[in-house]
């Protein structure tokens, strides 16, 4: 009898980061570095990707950013304040910078990142309180784990198994998890969104142009001397 095998017995964040080792599974699967994440909110899955930088050939297809986008699509804004995020591996410095932008308030990680971690290893940002915003950081959940998916994945590529990287091309639906917003949202109905938001301005796609809807860089707080994150 393992803890693994009775989810149920399972703390919540412990819960959460299964979750997120699922998605590492599948980055597995595909010849991904695999790295899972999941974004919770209120209890519930709001955002959940593996890493995909090889299937998207895009630097910033990290576990986290794609789980960022698909939340931020789930609320229809940028501003995933209490939102809690559970990563397989610490995030690297990119990632933390999106966590910051998105006013994530948390931020469970399992393996240390000795190569890239930017949130406690080589650096913290998420804790500098230079920045406007500091997510709560809590290391090593379940790191045993999170590790060991991490080392089966380099050993099979240093003894030559590994699973050949994919290199096609994608389409826009797959990019950044529009399928799965979709799944989301038909999950929840509109009114239960926390924020107010008029559907006809939203911008439900991520790659759709509304004249009318404010610009990523000014969401009218921009006060002089502010910086935009
Ligand atoms: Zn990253």
């Amino acid at each position: 009898m393992t803890r693994m095998m009775y989810g149920s017995l399972l703390d919540d964040d412990s819960r959460y980061m299964q979750y997120a080792l699922r998605e590492a599974e599948r980055a597995l699967e595909s010849g991904e570095v695999p790295v899972g994440c999941v974004i919770v909110y209120e209890g519930e899955i709001i955002g959940k990707a593996h890493n995909q930088r090889e299937t998207l050939q895009d630097p910033t297809a990290h576990a986290e950013i794609l789980a960022i986008t698909q939340a931020a699509a789930h609320f229809r804004s940028w501003r995933l304040e209490g939102a809690k995020l559970y990563v397989t591996l610490e995030p690297c410095p990119m990632c933390a910078g999106a966590i910051i932008l998105a006013r994530i308030a948390e931020v469970h990680f399992g393996a240390h990142d000795p190569k890239a971690g930017a949130c406690g290893t080589l650096m913290n940002l998420l804790e500098d309180k230079r920045f406007n915003h500091h997510p709560t950081v809590f290391p090593g959940l379940m790191a045993e784990e999170c590790g060991t998916i991490l080392t089966r994945f380099f050993r099979r590529i240093r003894e030559g198994t590994g699973t050949p990287k994919p290199q096609r091309p994608v389409g826009v639906s797959e990019l950044r998890g529009v399928a799965h917003e979709q799944d989301v949202l038909a999950r929840r109905p509109a009114q239960s969104f926390p924020r107010q938001f008029e559907p006809e301005r939203a911008i439900f796609s991520n790659f759709a142009f509304d004249p009318d809807a404010p610009s990523m860089g000014f969401d009218g707080e921009f006060a002089e001397g502010e910086s935009q994150a």
